[in-house]
Order: structure tokens, then C-alpha cells, then sequence
């Protein structure tokens, strides 16, 4: 565990036709976020994602190719080696009401979006290569 201090707060919203995983990299790269939080809903024109095996210990990418409502994306920001990973959820619904779900991945094309960043002050979350899961996890 680790105790996070608020730091700076942004709403952005997100331009249509923008790719939503290079738009939050922009974004903290931009605002000098190293650890934070960030929230955002709306909605896609198209969408990739992908799940993690955990047998297999590797992505399956998921492509969506309509539009489709950005229910949810929930994430945060933090660094391995050096670089800057932003790890985000999202929930999309389709014309039915029916729910998919997963890592966002580039070529997740914006329609509308709305966003929530919060920076955390004075802390830096780094993530470690774990073993067990084949994932890179916090080092906390
Ligand atoms: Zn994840």
C-alpha cells in the first residue's frame, strides 16, 4: 500500500475522431502527470480492446467496429522503466444495451468524451515485472 496525496485536477474534453489511449498519453505527457487517476465517459465511433489470458500470459484484441457508448473508462497513470503506461478499463454499450468490456487499446476512435484526471502529488507509482501473472504490477 501507498498513501497518495491529490494533487492537480483536469476535466478535458476529448475532440471527435480522436484516438483515446493517444489522447490520455498526450495528456499526461502534456500536464506532467507521472501518478494519477482518470476517469472520462461518452462515445466511440469504433473501439479496440483487449483481454488478458491468464493462462496464455498475452493480450486478445477485440475490435469493434461500431458505434458504440463509452459507459465507462476508469484508469491510472503510472511509470515502468522510465516510461509513462496508462492502464484503462473501459465499458462500451452497444445500439441494444449490451455491455463489452475490457483493456482500452489504440484505435479506439472518439464520437464525444468528457475526462477526469487527477495527478497524485509527491509520489511515484512504478510498476515491476510479477512472475506469477506475466503482468507488469504496481511495485507498491
Ligand atoms: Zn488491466
Amino acid at each position: 500500500m501507498v498513501e497518495v496525496k491529490g494533487g492537480k485536477e483536469f476535466i478535458e474534453k476529448v475532440e471527435y475522431g480522436k484516438d483515446l489511449l493517444g489522447f490520455i498519453e498526450d495528456l499526461v505527457k502534456k500536464r506532467r502527470v507521472k501518478a494519477g487517476i482518470l476517469t472520462a465517459i461518452g462515445a466511440v465511433q469504433e473501439a479496440k480492446i483487449k483481454y488478458y489470458d491468464q493462462k496464455g500470459k498475452r493480450y486478445r484484441s477485440l475490435r469493434i467496429d461500431e458505434p458504440m457508448e463509452l459507459l465507462s473508462c476508469v484508469g491510472n497513470v503510472s511509470t515502468f522503466e522510465g516510461d509513462t503506461i496508462i492502464h484503462c478499463h473501459v465499458v462500451l454499450g452497444d445500439k441494444n444495451g449490451r455491455a463489452y468490456g475490457g483493456h482500452l487499446d489504440y484505435g479506439t476512435r472518439v464520437f464525444s468524451c468528457e475526462m477526469y484526471l487527477r495527478e497524485f502529488e509527491g509520489v511515484g507509482l512504478k510498476r515491476k515485472y510479477d512472475q506469477i501473472t506475466g503482468l507488469n504490477l504496481l511495485d507498491i
